[in-house]
């Protein structure tokens, strides 16, 4: 059966968040019910053995990303990967940087988490600019490795993120208009 209707029940939406005009999609309620966020994963988890084939990690970005990441890393029994924005990871770094609303962010991984020939499965919980997945995949490709598929759980189609990634493999499982 199809998950697709279960979890739009649990995604708020929030208007002007995080500022006037801004319309927010929470996936936070979807924790209030564990089975289906258990459910949820194991869904993506089929979808990356049937679709995507062998990644050698899950590579999940700061912050919702590591709300899905590791439980899809765990069921595919790979290591998951984080993604954090700059400064938060301790030793010897890789980054790659992307232009935001105001002013440039970076986003980083530990070197050595990523190995050259590594095909990775990024995810995350929402497409909106794209920016943060075209940073991402930058910095899996600068570590050596290619993005097996990117995988949000919501995409924002208005915001046209996608026009941003086309060398990438995008699959979102809802996308608003
Ligand atoms: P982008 O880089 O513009 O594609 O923004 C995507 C990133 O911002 C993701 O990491 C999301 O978690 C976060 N984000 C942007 N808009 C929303 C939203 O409406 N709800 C939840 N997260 C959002």
């Amino acid at each position: 059966d199809d998950i697709r209707p279960k979890i739009e029940q649990h995604i708020r939406e929030v208007k002007d968040f995080p500022k006037k005009g801004i319309n927010f999609r929470d996936i936070m309620p979807l924790f209030t019910n564990p089975q289906l966020v258990n459910e949820l994963c194991v869904v993506i988890a089929d979808h990356v053995r049937h679709t995507v084939g062998h990644v050698d990690s899950v590579a999940g970005l700061e912050a919702r990303g590591f709300l899905f990441g590791p439980q899809v890393a765990i069921q595919l029994g790979v290591p998951f990967v984080p993604i954090r924005k700059k400064g938060k990871l301790p030793g010897a770094t890789i980054e790659a940087a992307y232009i935001k609303e105001y002013g440039e962010d970076r986003v980083e991984i530990q070197q050595g988490s990523i190995k050259t020939g590594d095909t990775v499965f990024l995810i995350d919980d929402l497409l909106a600019t794209g920016g943060t997945l075209r940073a991402a995949s930058d910095l899996v490709v600068k570590a050596g490795g290619k993005v097996g598929e990117a995988f949000v759980i919501i995409e924002l189609a208005p915001l046209n993120g996608r026009a941003k990634l086309p060398d990438i493999k995008l699959t979102s499982l809802i996308s608003y208009d």
